[in-house]
């Protein structure tokens, strides 16, 4: 079964059908939907993927939204990790390619999460946008050496610097366009040991959906042109990269068919 490493199942684009979103992803083969949180605000929405479907959730303060997380969001996300037992910190980064961020904000903010995730023993998910270096400084900086770089794009160079840390690195639906060659590059030449499987849904549509909502449901067929590129098998694809998430995020449950809202 195939592991979706990062899915915002708690987008409202999903408000509308979401119970046979994740039917159809099941029927698809992908058992595991990793939910993670974007704002301190949206949390609840976020758990409730975990209290409904079974997903497992990561829980922080993502870069984009650096202007609507308030100082004292960071000890609430601290009192909400105690007391939920996400799987991941996340998803947490830097995004400096978003214009008008702040990015001295976003470092501060990086840099408390990444101390939390450190004090609790947990992976990171992140997000990494034209701050590939800045990123790893970070994570050097406070020792955590257990994570996912999502939807990662970069020279050899840095990848190796990632996996060297101890990350893994998503691939998902920007490997389906022909144009995008260093990121099939890197999908073709890095150990299988250091990728895992993405959708980011509804983002990162892959190009037979292109400007339509992404959904976890498609993850196979990402998989299966991984193979291809990478001339194997989809079973090798599916078990290696399923065993690299867990690797990094421990066991995780399968998701289940909503249960009825209480
Ligand atoms: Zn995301």
């Amino acid at each position: 079964m195939f592991i979706d490493t990062h899915c915002h199942l708690d987008a409202p684009e999903f408000d509308h059908d979401r119970d046979a979103v994740v039917a159809r992803a099941r029927d698809a083969g992908v058992a595991t939907l990793v939910v993670p949180a974007i704002t301190l605000d949206t949390l609840p929405q976020t758990l409730a993927m975990r209290q409904r479907y079974g997903c497992p959730v990561a829980l922080g303060l993502h870069p984009i939204y650096e202007r609507s997380h308030r100082e004292e969001h960071l000890p609430a996300l601290r009192a909400m990790i105690e007391q939920e037992s996400p799987v991941a910190v996340g998803e947490i980064g830097l995004d400096f390619f978003v214009a008008g961020l702040d990015a001295q904000r976003q470092t501060e903010l990086f840099a408390a999460q990444l101390k939390m995730a450190r004090d609790f023993d947990l992976p990171v998910l992140l997000h990494v946008r034209k701050s590939q270096d800045q990123v790893l400084k970070q994570l050097r900086r406070f020792g955590v050496r257990r994570g996912i770089a999502h939807a990662f794009n970069g020279s050899p160079q840095q990848a190796q610097a990632y996996l060297d840390q101890g990350m893994k690195l998503g691939f998902g639906g920007n490997l389906t366009f022909e144009r995008a060659l260093n990121i099939r590059r890197l999908a073709m030449d890095l150990p299988l040991e250091a990728i895992v499987l993405e959708t980011d849904a509804p983002d990162i549509s892959p190009e037979w959906a292109y400007q339509q909502r992404n959904e976890p449901a498609y993850l196979p067929r990402i998989a299966h042109l991984l193979a291809e590129l990478r001339g194997t098998d989809l079973t090798t694809i599916m078990q290696a990269t399923s065993r690299n998430a867990e690797a990094v995020l421990g066991p995780l449950p399968a998701a289940q068919p909503a249960k009825a809202a209480a």
